[in-house]
Formats: structure tokens, sequence, C-alpha cells
């Protein structure tokens, strides 16, 4: 008993408040941003991007990165000579709407979660859980042909540090059990049958939430024989998490999202 008291003293609560309370993010590597006025179009980006995500414009001299693309590797902040490519510590990437991931964002979405819902969603997260599903969201993790990294990251969601069960979030080993499905990886050849299954297999109304560039866009797999170009293009998706991988924050801020589209 003694003992347990002082272990308790010793190793205070480690779980995080996230998304209660915003975390420290000052160590996150988030999305890299280019800043059009600082670029001199040399196009050495754009060429050695292994992702392809970067679109520049010479004629109205626009420059951006398509998110659902980029896999955060920040080269382009090291070759980049003028500095104008900057990597961020911004992870609340999620959108509901594919085209808000685009370099040409301006396109926006109406339905998207305004930091004011974002609020009311997280201050009573486990009552609107509750009052949407009866009892707890259940979620179905469906690998359809990852590296595993977006995998580990969820994995992570289960942890003492993340603990996503007191946000009342559950994972299931069934999509029959489920009322959310959080789908990684392109979708390759071999399993978009089954991930088409999994789909129908699920309960209306169900949620599908794509994790990471290669669910988003194939990342930097598409287009080639094996793949498709983002699991959109086999099931319908209601919120895309950028990132390679997405930490376990950003994805608790997409589940948030799509909870947010149950309205
Ligand atoms: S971070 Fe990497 S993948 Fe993303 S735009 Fe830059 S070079 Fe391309
Ligand atoms: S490397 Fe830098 S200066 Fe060159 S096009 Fe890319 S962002 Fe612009």
């Amino acid at each position: 008993m003694f003992n347990t008291i002082k272990k308790i003293i010793k190793y205070p609560r480690l779980t995080q408040d996230y998304p209660y309370k915003s975390i420290d993010s000052s160590l996150f590597l988030g999305r890299t941003e280019i800043n059009p006025a600082e670029c001199n179009m040399c196009g050495e980006c754009v060429s050695r991007c292994p992702s392809q995500a970067i679109v520049m414009d010479k004629t109205s001299n626009n420059i951006g990165i398509n998110y659902d693309e980029c896999v955060f590797c920040t080269l382009c902040e090291e070759i980049c000579p003028t500095g104008a490519a900057k990597t961020t510590n911004r992870f609340e990437l999620a959108e509901k709407g594919k085209s808000m991931l685009r370099s040409n964002t301006l396109i926006i979405d109406e339905n998207n979660m305004t930091d004011a819902s974002h609020e009311i969603i997280c201050s009573q997260l486990e009552v609107n859980i509750k009052k949407i599903f009866g009892r707890s969201l259940y979620i179905r993790e469906v690998d359809s042909g990852s590296c595993n990294g977006c995998d580990y990251e969820i994995n992570g969601l289960n942890n003492p540090f993340n603990d996503i069960e007191r946000l009342g979030i559950s994972f299931v080993a069934s999509p029959r059990h489920a009322d959310m499905l959080l789908v990684t990886g392109t979708a390759t050849r071999n399993m978009q049958l089954a991930l088409a299954k999994t789909y129908n297999a699920t309960p209306d109304p169900k949620l599908v939430v794509a994790v990471g560039a290669c669910a988003c866009s194939g990342g930097i797999f598409r287009d080639t024989y094996a793949t498709s170009n983002g699991i959109d293009s086999i099931v319908p998706v209601d919120v895309y998490i950028p990132g390679c991988p997405p930490r376990p924050q950003a994805i608790i801020y997409g589940i948030l999202k799509a909870l947010d589209r149950t309205k």
C-alpha cells in the first residue's frame, strides 16, 4: 500500500487534456507552408518534392502545397534557397472536403467546423456522443494497404497519454458494431473489395475518416498500377486527415470534425 502511494506521488497523471484544453505543440511537426511573397519561383521544390504535392503557377506568381498529397517530409524547407518554405507546428488539419486541403484552398466548405462548434463539441464531448449514439462512439480501424505508420499513431490513441476512452470513444473488432471507420492506406487493389465489404457491413448512419496522405490521395503511391488515388474512389469519406503519419492529436481532431458532421 505504502509503495503504491509512493508511486502515485512519484509519477503524476500522464494523460493529456487535449482536446478539452489546447496542447503545447511547440515540438510538433506540422504542415510546411510556402510564402509566395518570399518565393523566387525557382521551381527547385516542385521538382524535388517526393510526393509531387507542390503546385506552382509562374504566370500568376503563385505557389502552394496540396496537403492531401504532402507527406510532411520538410524537404522543401531544406532546399528552398530563399526561406519561403517553412515547417510549422500546425497539426489540426483535418477537413470535411478534400478541396479544402488543396493549394487553391479558396474553395470554402460551408459545412466546415468553426472554432465555435469545435469548442462546443469539446466541452460536451461525452454528452454529445451519448446523445447521438446512445452509448460510446465505436470505431473500427481498417488498414487498406498502408505502411503501418498511420496504424501506429492510431494505436497511440489508446496509450495512457492519449487515452481516447476518456472521451467516450472505443475501438471495436467488427464493422458490424462500428459507427465510424478509420481507414488508413491507399486502398491497394487487393484491399479494395475488402474495404467496400467492410463499409457495407457497417450499419447506417456511419462515418468514414481517411487517415494519412495515402488514404486521402494515394500519397507517394499515387497513379501506380496497384493502388487507388485515395479511399474516396472506393467509399464515401466524411473527413480527411492529412499527414504522414498524422499524430494522435491530429487524429482526435479529425474524429471531432467527423462528429460535427453528425449534426
Ligand atoms: S513537405 Fe515534403 S512532401 Fe510536403 S510539399 Fe514539402 S517536399 Fe513535398
Ligand atoms: S524552392 Fe523556395 S524559392 Fe524555389 S520555388 Fe520552392 S518555395 Fe519558391
